[in-house]
């Protein structure tokens, strides 16, 4: 594999990715920053994890130099947390440039984004429904944007987007550079790709859509009405540094929250029904260690970049598979090693088969020594299906 050296990354930037302790260039970093920094439009098929905001980031770096007093890049992302993420990635290996990155998102006061961009942005990181707000207030203007960067452009379809991400993109000028990263190249997002980029080069760092390589998984089959036993026995014996637990609607978050907290384990929630100050302290102390477990809901699935997660639990097997691999691949995050459990209910087997074909092998089970079953787990594959559970959406 090349090293940053032969990507063309420059001096400052090799000597930030050194104290950044990164080795080598991710698939992603190694297969898309030399077209990026050539000024071409690229698609990267990326899920996170897989180190695409610096494949992103240090080449729009590179070739934005330094401070224009006018915005240059944007990056549209989905939700909160990921434009946190992305300024903070920006911030970072940007530190040796005079380039300043302004963070807009909804949920929280105007006063401080207006100010921050009146004094001057180079990159705008935003969420799309807070971008289009400011712009048609006449306090963000998009006509010297050169490098449009849409981030998770899957999530942010998934999230109904689409209308504001469109009306963003043609609000830039034609002449610049665009990146779209997904972690599925649907149909849809090629829709997109096909009218907002110029001749993209395909960047595919997707392991077969696989999860990440360091994550070894397991589904837990169990009765559905043993899967707080079954979770809370998890926790007691599982030596875990963190654990992620994701659920699949805001009340089951909620509630498992409070059952957690009836442990000895520190616990808090993150969902959309959470204000935005309480959302960031719940992950500000996940990431500080003051809270050793999070319960959260899809919303903190993607994007989202904790060190140390050791631990993902599902308490629900995902109804859309592209999930499970987002779930999971919170942990064993580039190159620690990480373990996720899913536990499974009989009536979820068609959404695990699902799983099991997207990532194109069966799943092992594993029975809990010591825990008390009332029924026999369901250990095989080819067991009955059971009834299809209605899709439900509910974050
Ligand atoms: P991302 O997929 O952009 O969310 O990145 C996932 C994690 O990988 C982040 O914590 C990055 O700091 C880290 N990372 C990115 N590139 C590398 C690299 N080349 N070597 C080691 N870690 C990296």
């Amino acid at each position: 594999m090349s090293t940053f050296q032969e990507l063309g990354l420059s001096e400052p930037l090799l000597r930030v990715l050194d104290s950044c302790g990164y080795e080598k260039p991710t698939p992603i970093q190694a297969n898309a920053i030399p077209f990026i920094l050539q000024g071409r439009d690229v698609i990267g098929a990326a899920q996170t994890g897989t180190g695409k905001t610096a494949a992103f980031a240090l080449p729009t770096l590179q070739r934005l130099g330094s401070h224009a007093s006018r915005p240059r890049c944007l990056v549209l992302v989905p939700t909160r947390e990921l434009a946190m993420q992305v300024d903070e990635n920006f911030k970072r290996y940007g530190s040796h440039a005079d380039l300043r990155v302004t963070l807009l998102y909804g949920g929280v006061g105007y006063h401080t984004q207006v100010h921050s961009l009146k004094a001057g942005a180079d990159i705008i990181v935003a969420t799309p429904g807070r971008l289009f707000d400011l712009w048609e207030r006449h306090h963000v203007h998009l006509d010297s944007i050169e490098v449009l960067i849409l981030d998770e452009v899957d999530r942010m379809l998934d999230m109904g987007f689409i209308e504001d991400v469109s009306r963003i993109i043609r609000l830039c000028p034609k002449e610049r550079q665009t990146l779209l990263f997904s972690a599925t190249v649907e149909k849809s997002i090629l829709n997109i790709a096909e009218w907002a980029l110029r001749d993209p080069e395909i960047v595919d760092a997707r392991s077969g859509a696989t999860s990440a390589e360091t994550v070894a998984h397991y589904v837990y089959p169990v009765e559905s009405y043993q899967k707080y036993d079954l979770l809370l026995a998890l926790l007691a014996k599982t030596d875990f540094k963190s654990v992620l637990v994701f659920t699949r609607t805001k009340r089951d978050a909620d509630r498992i929250t409070e059952w957690v907290r009836s442990t000895s384990h520190s616990v808090a929630t993150m969902h959309a029904d959470r204000a935005q100050n309480e959302r960031a302290e719940a992950l500000t102390g996940f990431k500080s260690g003051k809270y050793q477990v999070l319960v959260a809901t899809d919303i903190a699935a993607r994007g989202l970049d904790v060190r140390g997660i050791s631990h993902v639990i599902n308490y629900n097997v995902p109804d859309h598979p592209e999930d499970y691999v987002h779930r999971i691949g919170r942990t064993g995050r580039a190159s620690e090693e990480g373990e996720a459990f899913t536990l499974f209910s009989p009536d979820e087997l068609l959404y695990l088969q699902a799983i099991e074909r997207l990532l194109c092998r069966p799943i092992e089970r594993r029975k809990l020594e010591g825990f008390n079953y009332r029924f026999a787990p369901m250990m095989g594959t080819s067991a009955a299906a059971a009834n299809t559970p209605a899709r439900r959406r509910n974050r």
